[in-house]
């Protein structure tokens, strides 16, 4: 018998506002010690009121609208109780029965996976505030540190569509970037910005993995995961787990809370709150309802574009491969940077002569090579260069103009590789532009064909040994005289040009005897 997995994520994601969700205090990511960023509302007096933060809201449709979810016109809080040290009123404000958002879906392209795009359903989308941090401390003690209560979250839930682990994964590294890309959090995991619960059961499956029926079984619920690999490897484990529980003939038959040990690489039972079944949510008599039509209206034309759509653009505007397309746009600043390139070597490309036969076929060779170019330089060297200085693309000191043209002189071989690497080193140093690097440097390919042939005659004639292989049959020495010419001309040589010189050297030399 085979087992299908059953997954639904349940993800709290931290919003990046300057203040927390219902007062005016400082979110805790700016705190330098504990409890600095509170006040009585925060912290759960009597008689105080709490006023909504605008910015929060927004940040929660825009993520709404992200996720195809249908915005609610009509929303409010409410009272979620429970008691616990971190809940200072005894009850967390939340949203019940009308959540801001609902009925969305997120389609992911899971490579390598069971299925190549994964339709997720969204239940729903709500707003709520955090709790504040328990801190356990050496001497045995437990503090309570409430900077962190009062910071705005969204918490999204997913349908149980997810088919396997690497898709949960997926969709929760999917789920960072459009964030990221919406500009509402930073979505870190380590950092806590977006926590994760799965609920995760089996049921039986033909050989052909599809579930013989569509019942579903009590779930596990896994809680304190905190970084995507985790999620795997957690949910992995489950699957391992209750599959031993299945074959054994006892099936889990209540839903159970466990949570993730790293260090043993295993989920363990966990006792949940006391009393965590009945939350008696109320509605909040203290914040008005929410009126979100015409929000929504002014934030669905704030939408950016979204990063599953820029990755299809890219491929299909500037010719490149999918996977760079899809690694670029893993950073969305990285991914203005390219934007810029392209749109600089357009113009370039259209001031080229000649490169149009009759089908338009040049050009677009010509363009699937520049974007080979770019997304070389780009990721593999550029890429290098930086981590090797500590910086990223926003904080380099090459423009998007200047790299551009450092593209279209490796494109027209004024350029080559060796001399490249160290052009775009000087343009990190001090931003300056490349073909001055080029000149001042005389880093530039040798295009002087007359000292080009003096070279390859001097190398041919010093290297009498290897001359007589080659001409007795050893023609993979050709490569031996390519690279001492590129040696003595100091890398400035165009390597082709080169070949084709040795070889006519060569040839000439054979026939002359
Ligand atoms: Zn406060």
């Amino acid at each position: 018998m085979k087992y299908a997995p059953v997954i639904g994520l349940e993800i709290h994601v931290q919003l990046k506002t300057k203040t927390k969700m219902f007062c005016s205090c400082a979110t805790h990511n700016t705190a330098v010690s504990p409890n600095a960023n509170v006040c009585p509302i925060c912290l759960g007096n009597p008689g105080v009121l709490p006023v909504t933060n605008e910015q929060a809201v927004r940040y929660g449709i825009l993520m709404g609208l992200a996720l195809n979810c249908e915005i609610a016109e009509h929303s409010k809080f409410d009272r979620k109780n429970y008691f616990y040290p971190d809940l200072p009123k005894g009850y967390q404000i939340s949203q019940f029965d009308l959540p801001i958002a609902i009925n969305g879906h997120l389609d992911i392209d899971v490579p390598g996976g069971l299925r190549e795009i994964a339709h997720i359903g969204i239940t729903r989308a709500h707003l709520e505030e955090d709790a504040a941090k328990n801190v356990h401390a050496e001497n045995g003690k437990t503090y309570v540190d409430f900077n962190r209560g009062g910071t705005p979250l969204i918490e999204i839930v997913t349908e149980p569509d997810f088919k396997s682990p690497l898709e949960a994964k997926t969709f929760l590294q999917e789920l960072r970037l459009i964030a990221r890309y919406l500009g509402v959090s930073d979505a870190d995991m380590e950092k806590g910005h977006l926590r994760c619960d799965a609920n995760i059961s089996l049921r039986p499956a033909g050989d052909d993995g599809v579930p013989l029926s569509p019942t579903l079984y009590p779930k596990t619920e896994v809680k304190n995961i905190n970084s995507f690999r985790h999620v795997e490897r957690a949910l992995e484990h489950e699957i391992q787990r209750q599959t031993k529980l299945w074959e054994a003939g006892t099936p889990p038959m209540v839903s159970t809370t466990r949570g993730w040990n790293d260090a043993k690489q295993m989920t363990e039972d966990q006792r949940t709150k006391e009393g965590a079944a009945d939350y008696r949510y109320f509605p909040e008599p203290d914040i008005p309802a929410l009126e979100l039509k015409d929000l929504a209206d002014e934030m669905r034309g704030l939408l950016p574009e979204l990063p599953a759509k820029r990755r299809t653009r890219f491929v299909q505007e500037y010719a490149l491969k999918p996977s760079d397309a899809r690694q670029i746009c893993e950073d969305p600043a990285l991914a203005d940077f390219t934007e810029h390139v392209f749109s600089e070597l357009g113009e370039w490309l259209e001031n080229v002569p000649k490169m149009e036969d009759e089908e338009g076929n040049l050009v677009g060779k010509e363009q699937a090579r520049l974007a080979k170019l770019v997304s070389g330089w780009l990721l593999s060297k550029l890429g290098g260069l930086l981590i090797q200085r500590g910086i990223d693309v926003r904080t380099m000191k090459i423009s998007p103009e200047n790299f551009a043209e450092f593209i279209t002189l490796l494109a027209s071989n004024k350029l080559n590789n060796a001399g490249g690497l160290k052009v775009l080193d000087k343009m990190l140093d001090d931003g300056s532009d490349p073909s001055h690097i080029m000149e001042d440097a005389q880093l530039g390919q040798m295009d002087d064909a007359g000292a080009l042939a003096e070279i390859v005659d001097r190398v041919v004639e010093s290297h009498p040994a290897e001359l007589a292989r080659y001409r007795a049959g050893e023609e993979q020495l050709l490569k031996f005289f390519i690279g001492m010419v590129m040696k003595e001309s100091e890398g400035t040589a165009d390597p082709g040009l080169s070949k084709n010189m040795i070889k006519v050297k060569l040839n000439q030399e054979n026939t002359a005897e």
